[in-house]
């Protein structure tokens, strides 16, 4: 069984509050012990996509910086490239996005590092026992660095039905060509009744895979590669990712790169899960979207997977119902706990201490 801190919050806590919390847990849970002086430490969080409100602040996170800092290592915030199309698909406007969002070195005092460089093809090919595959991509930076401090803000998903920290370890450390795996089963088809040409999945479609055919939009499965930009962009429901492709395979085998993002980092790697300002989409979207849930608070663990259950769970107690279900009926989202829990990434028993 697999300890796991909580902080609660109250509603719009102020930063300073929130970052003392996290702080907090830090202490408690005894982080510092997984620290060693002059060790890279890999601090991977998503920065939020342009116009998107709901990623971790820098304010939140500062104090925790410094913390990292004290202890003589070498901290620094990560992400990899994207694989759809918007301000974080290569290192220069990736970085920009970072700096724009308040993620730079004159605020927090630690760089910014793209984890799969410029264009994402710096990575390297890590042994797992998985069922799907028997090597994962990951960053290089990832890969190289000593600890992993993991921060993932929980939100619902449209392909996955939630996203904290399994998905930030495996889609997250994944550069392009390791997210085009995990998406490769996924294929949207239109729902041809539902369609009303509006023409915006078309637009959509980085790889031009729609087009009109008999009246209706019509997915070309050859070319498409199942980012689901497509499914976002429809807003009568006609895009559908069918159940039997979608959600099953691609948690999956999120959940083996998952296990390839944290070999060699045993005994050193922590993990923060940010229950505020939970959405309805991930912070890939490229706009401001409104919380489903008032704010929870924040939760702490050595353990990626319990800190994800107990995450849930809270949401789904102090919702009165299962939220992310209700919000993506058509993926189960607990089959990402269950499989990495099996692969041997966590356990999905914990025991949960309040913080007060
Ligand atoms: S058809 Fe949809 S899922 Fe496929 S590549 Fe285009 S936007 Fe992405
Ligand atoms: S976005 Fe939806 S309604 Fe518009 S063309 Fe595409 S499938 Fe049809």
């Amino acid at each position: 069984m697999s300890k796991v801190w909580y902080a609660p919050l109250g509603a719009e806590e102020k930063q300073e509050v929130i970052a003392a919390k996290v702080v907090e847990l830090f202490e408690v849970a005894g982080f510092e012990k997984i620290f060693n002086k002059k060790d890279f430490v890999a601090v991977k969080l998503h920065f939020g996509e342009q116009n998107n409100t709901g990623y971790i602040k820098p304010a939140f996170i500062k104090p925790l910086l410094e913390k990292i800092k004290g202890y003589e290592t070498k901290p620094f915030l990560t992400d990899t490239n994207t694989l759809y199309r918007g301000q974080r698909t290569n290192s220069v406007d990736h970085l920009v996005q970072a700096y724009e969002h308040g993620f730079s070195i004159e605020n927090l005092g630690v760089p910014v590092i793209i984890a799969d460089g410029l264009m994402s093809r710096n990575h390297t090919e890590v042994s797992i026992p998985g069922n799907h595959f028997d090597k994962v991509a990951i960053a290089n930076d990832v890969v190289d660095s000593d600890v992993l401090v993991v921060l993932s803000h929980m939100t619902g998903h449209i392909l996955t039905g939630m996203g904290a920290a399994i998905k930030n370890l495996g889609m997250g450390a994944a550069p392009r060509s390791g997210k085009q795996k995990q998406h490769a089963d996924v294929k949207p088809i239109v729902k041809r009744d539902r369609c009303h040409t509006c023409g915006s999945c078309i637009r959509r479609c980085p790889v031009g895979a729609i087009a009109y055919v008999d009246g209706s939009a019509h997915i070309d499965h050859e070319k498409c590669y199942g980012c689901a930009e497509c499914v976002a962009a429809c807003r009568t429901g006609a895009v559908r990712v069918p159940e039997s492709s979608s959600g099953i395979l691609l948690q999956e085998k999120m959940a083996e790169y998952a296990l390839g993002a944290i070999q060699g980092k045993e005994g050193k790697m922590c993990f923060f899960n940010f229950l505020i300002h939970i959405t309805k989409e991930c912070d890939c979207i490229k706009e401001a979207q409104d919380k489903v849930i008032e704010d929870i608070g924040i939760l702490a663990s050595y353990d990626p997977v319990a800190i994800d259950q107990a995450s849930l769970d809270l949401l789904t107690k102090i919702a009165g119902r299962n939220l992310f279900r209700e919000l993506w009926p058509e993926n189960d989202h607990q089959v990402q706990l269950a499989y990495s829990e099996k692969l041997g990434l966590g356990s999905r028993k914990y025991e949960l201490e309040k913080i007060e």
